[in-house]
C-alpha cells in the first residue's frame, strides 16, 4: 500500500491530514522521508532533510502544492537529516522550531564545532578503540561537517516534552521519548489516526545506530535505547508506522521484537569472539561484515563500543587499558 515512496518534490496522501515527502541525501541512505501534519490554517511540518540546494528546491515545490501556510517545523532529533533545513524554513516562513530541549541544545553545540578546545579526549577515544596513531590523526582531523549540510539554527524553540501531549490543529499526538540513538529522540504517535511518526527509533529494514562516540565514551546507549524501545512494543499492531527511512509498516511491536533480537546476536557475537583478547577495532569485523570508508567507520566505532560498554555494564566482560592506551576486552569466565 505504501511500497512506493513519492517522488522528490512531489507529496502523497497518507490521510487527508497527514502527508508523506522524501527528501534526497548526498549518502548511502540515499533518503530521508518527511511529514506534514495537518495544523489550524495550514500543515506543520515534521523533520526536514539535510540543507542542501536539492532539498531546498524540493520544499520551495511542496509548499507551493500546499493548500495553506507552513504554520510550525517540528523536528524529531538534532541529526543533520532531521534538522538540517530547520533553520532555513523556520527563517523563511517565520515559523517556530518545536523540539526536545536536549536535542535543541546538542544541535547549538554541534554547530558551534570545539571553539578551539583541544580534541585530546577524541584522540584518546580512537587509540582506545585500537587505532594507530597515523589512524587517530586522521580520523581526528577535518571535524565540523554538521554545519555543512545545517542552515543555521534558530536562537529561539517551543520545547517537546516526552509523555506530554502536542495539539497540531485537531489533532493530538502523544511525545514519545526514544533513547540512544541521540539524546531526547522524539516520536508522535495519535491513537485517533493509529499512525506513529517514528523519527528514527524505529525503522523497517535498517536499525538506528546506536553508538558511544567520543563525547561520552563510557555511556551505555544500547541500554536506553532498548529501555525506551519497550514503549513501541505497547503500540496496536494495527498501527502505521511512518518511519523516517524506508517506506511505512504496520505491526510495531513486531519490528521491536526483530531490532531487539538484532542487537542481542550481535551481543552474543562480541561474547563469542572476547573469548580470545579483542580491540574495537580488531571487533569491527564481528559487527560489519562489509568495508568501512572513514564515515562509515565513525559509526561503526560508536556502535561497537556502545556494545561493549552494555556488555561492561552487564559485568560479561572486563576492560583493560595496555600500555599503548589500547582498551583489551575479555569475556568473563
Ligand atoms: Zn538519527
Amino acid at each position: 500500500m505504501y511500497s512506493t515512496p513519492p517522488a522528490v518534490g512531489h507529496v502523497q496522501h497518507i490521510t487527508e491530514n497527514v502527508l508523506w515527502c522524501r527528501m534526497p541525501l548526498p549518502l548511502a541512505l540515499d533518503h530521508i522521508n518527511v511529514y506534514l501534519v495537518r495544523d489550524n490554517h495550514g500543515w506543520a511540518i515534521i523533520d526536514c532533510g539535510m540543507a542542501t540546494s536539492e532539498t531546498i528546491a524540493a520544499w520551495t515545490s511542496i509548499i507551493e502544492q500546499l493548500d495553506g501556510p507552513i504554520t510550525r517545523v517540528i523536528v524529531t532529533h538534532m541529526h543533520p537529516d532531521h534538522i538540517g533545513c530547520a533553520g532555513y524554513l523556520t527563517q523563511t516562513y517565520r515559523v517556530d522550531l518545536y523540539m526536545a530541549q536536549t536535542e535543541y541544545y546538542a544541535a547549538r553545540a554541534l554547530y558551534a564545532g570545539n571553539q578551539g578546545a583541544d580534541n585530546w579526549q577524541d584522540r584518546r577515544y580512537y587509540r582506545a578503540a585500537g587505532f594507530s596513531p597515523e589512524q587517530v590523526t586522521l580520523f581526528t582531523q577535518g571535524k565540523g561537517g554538521f554545519g555543512k549540510v545545517v542552515s543555521p539554527l534558530p536562537l529561539s524553540f517551543v520545547r517537546l516534552v516526552p509523555g506530554e501531549t502536542l495539539l497540531i490543529g485537531q489533532s493530538s499526538w502523544q511525545l514519545i521519548l526514544g533513547l540512544g540513538h541521540s539524546p531526547e529522540h522524539i516520536s508522535l504517535f495519535n491513537p485517533e489516526f493509529d499512525i506513529c511518526i517514528g523519527g528514527d527509533q524505529v525503522l523497517p529494514k535498517i536499525t538506528p545506530n546506536i553508538g558511544a562516540y567520543s563525547t561520552q565514551p563510557q555511556s551505555n546507549p544500547l541500554y536506553y535505547y532498548l529501555h525506551t524501545l519497550e514503549q513501541f512494543a505497547q503500540l496496536p499492531q494495527s498501527t502505521l508506522l511512518l518511519p523516517s527511512h524506508k517506506n511505512p509498516i504496520r505491526d510495531i511491536p513486531n519490528r521491536v521484537a526483530e531490532i531487539i533480537h538484532h542487537h542481542h546476536i550481535h551481543l552474543d557475537n562480541l561474547m563469542q569472539a572476547c573469548l580470545s583478547q579483542q580491540t574495537v577495532v580488531s571487533l569491527l569485523p564481528v559487527m560489519f561484515q562489509r568495508q568501512l570508508g572513514k564515515h562509515q567507520m565513525f559509526f561503526a566505532v560508536a556502535e561497537c563500543l556502545a556494545h561493549l560498554n552494555y556488555l561492561l555494564e552487564q559485568d560479561k566482560l572486563t576492560c583493560v587499558k595496555d600500555n599503548y592506551g589500547v582498551n583489551q576486552y575479555q569475556t568473563k569466565p
